[in-house]
């Protein structure tokens, strides 16, 4: 065959075959760069687990090969940060959403980590679906190999997911309501106990508190994956279990009435081994060599998404569900449990070799359906099925799941926000044990990183922690238009987060917080537990305060021609910094 680079950057490579009748079946790019001393390595992932393997020696050691597959699409770019936490160096490749390896070869870690080769070397290997190569039977991707003055990996990260939308063509779209504050019934409940009055109560108090999407989560049809392992599941059919939900047309209506938005549960191919559907279904699902179907270790089945037979199934259902119930959106979940086997059934046709590819063909047929009904339908994705050719295919995409660990649950959402900025949080919940600045603090956190969400019954939550809510949520609601831009890091350990515009600009504290510089009207959010923070401004500067609890402090004004001044703070203030 025949391989040609172009020019530019990201650099394009062509692999042409002889002859097309006998195309490349699979390809592999090896990228190595000079070895250095490194902080950290941002490897392939979701979002969900790269900040396991963030230090240069479990990189090599743990995490030698991933895999982007169907149950979990990686972002396929490593980012080598240097010893002044800036990226030194970023390798990755950009090429359409099939199956792919990511792999370190060097340094080489087996009896001993073979560093003396002074080499970092990693390898994208893909099989190639047919639909990818040309008419000539060329295959053309491109290596993006980047080496920035000095950037905190977030922008590296974004100039990545950038450059993926430029060669490929993607935009993500702007579902009106995507940016609103969401509640959901996973967290605080088990599957098994959802019921309508549950549900329409937390409404109630939520719609005063500033939420206004509610998710009707697992369980709402029958036995869901709180259930004991015992319990057959019957997912699939997509009918209320009334002894739950009485009147599910009703609690649409209820919640619509209140002010808020539904948003249903639903995981497209999953068939468990007891609903209705299950004989009729059996024909498209996943199936081993010997025929069987595969069970994943949820116990339920999944349907083919190499079949076009079975997309069409998930497609109808999920209109279905729009049509039957006048939901305002949904939540496609559980694709990450979708068993990652070759599908081998001889009961249903493939169009396409990549099971990856089928999950993007499904999840378009289903938008572009559900959208010709309800042209604002709000789909809630998640990271697994994240990356940006996904991110297009629903209003947000969610960091899931990290209840009770808000730094977790920053970081990946930071994740998505790199290629996103409808990054959706997991639902976070609290408790007595949390006092009314670790509840500020955790919202700051994820507004630092993205849409705020919920699972907290809010009848627990208490005057005080629901009123942190409603404080912040009314701020939030006030600058949504702003707050639809990407964060910007101001440093890169992502401690002081940006978003700024040509009138106002809005700080985020995390972390460890950091030194803030306005040059113009500002609002500082202190996210973190820090009780200062230095304050850089050419003029004089007023600075007024409103703590955690929702109490102003006397306001500070700085002093003419003195550029920085220690600013006292609490955790989960506010800040509103305005020209004197
Ligand atoms: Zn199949």
């Amino acid at each position: 065959m025949t391989l040609r680079t172009g020019a530019g950057h990201p650099l394009p490579v062509t692999a042409t075959p002889r002859d097309a009748a006998d195309p490349i079946v699979e390809i592999s790019y090896d990228l190595f760069t000079a070895m250095r001393n490194l902080r950290h390595v941002i490897l392939p992932d979701s979002g969900r687990w790269y900040m396991n393997g963030l230090h240069p020696i479990s990189a090599w050691r743990f995490h030698r090969e991933l895999d982007s597959a169907v149950n979990d699409v990686l972002t396929p770019l490593y980012v080598f940060t240097g010893n002044n936490r800036q990226t030194a160096v970023a390798l990755g490749l950009i090429g359409g959403p099939y199956e792919t390896r990511c792999e370190i070869i060097e340094p080489v870690s087996n009896r001993a980590l073979n560093v003396h080769v002074r080499q970092i070397g990693v390898r994208f290997s893909r099989r190639l679906p047919d639909h990818v190569a040309a008419a000539d039977g060329s295959v053309t991707e491109h290596v993006f190999h980047h080496r920035p003055a000095a950037e905190p990996w977030l922008l590296t990260m974004r100039a990545f997911a950038q450059a993926q939308r430029d060669i490929h063509g993607l935009a993500d779209r702007v579902t009106p309501s995507a940016l609103e504050p969401i509640w959901c019934t996973w967290a605080d409940w088990s599957s098994d106990d959802l019921t309508d009055e549950l549900i329409r109560d937390n409404a109630a108090r939520g719609v005063e508190l500033g939420i206004r999407n509610y998710i009707i989560d697992d369980g709402w049809f029958g036995p869901g994956l709180d259930s004991d392992y015992g319990t057959e599941l019957n997912i699939g059919d997509w009918t209320p279990d009334t002894t739950k939900i009485k009147d599910l047309a009703g609690l649409v209506r209820n919640i619509r009435a209140l002010g808020g938005a539904t948003l249903i549960w639903c995981a497209p191919h999953a068939v468990g081994p007891r609903a209705e559907c299950f004989a009729e279904r059996a024909p498209l699902l996943i199936r081993d060599g010997d025929g069987q179907p595969v069970l994943n270790p949820t116990q339920f089945y999944a349907l083919c998404f190499r079949s076009p037979q079975a997309r069409q199934v998930m497609t109808d259902l999920c209109v279905d569900l729009v049509r039957r119930w006048d939901f305002d959106g949904a939540k496609y979940d559980l694709f990450n449990w979708v068993p990652n086997v070759p599908c081998e059934s001889m009961q249903h046709e493939h169009d396409t070799e990549s099971m990856l590819w089928g999950l993007y063909l499904t999840l378009k047929s289903i938008d572009d359906a559900t959208r010709e009904i309800k042209p604002d339908y709000l789909v809630e994705l998640k990271q697994n099925y994240g990356t940006p050719f996904f991110s297009q295919l629903g209003g947000m995409m969610r960091a899931g799941d990290a209840p009770y660990a808000p730094e977790t649950n920053f970081l990946r959402t930071l994740h998505v926000q790199s290629y996103t900025p409808f990054a959706l949080n997991d639902y976070q919940t609290f408790t007595e044990e949390d006092t009314v600045q670790d509840v500020a603090v955790t919202v700051i956190m994820m507004m630092a990183a993205g849409i705020p969400a919920y699972s907290v019954d809010l009848a627990r939550l208490g005057p005080q922690r629901s009123g942190v809510l409603r404080r912040l949520h009314a701020w939030y609601k006030e600058n949504q238009a702003l707050l639809a831009a990407h964060r910007v890091p101001a440093d890169p350990d992502n401690t002081v987060l940006a978003v700024r515009s040509s009138t106002e600009d809005i700080v985020f504290l995390v972390g460890a917080g950091g030194p803030v510089t306005v040059d113009k009207p500002t609002t500082i959010l202190n996210g973190s537990y820090t009780e200062q923070f230095a304050l850089h401004s050419r003029a004089p500067v007023t600075v007024e305060t409103v703590d955690a609890h929702g109490n102003p402090s006397p306001s500070l004004v700085t002093e003419p021609g003195r550029e920085w001044t220690v600013i006292p703070t609490t955790p989960g203030s506010t800040h509103l910094v305005r020209p004197c």
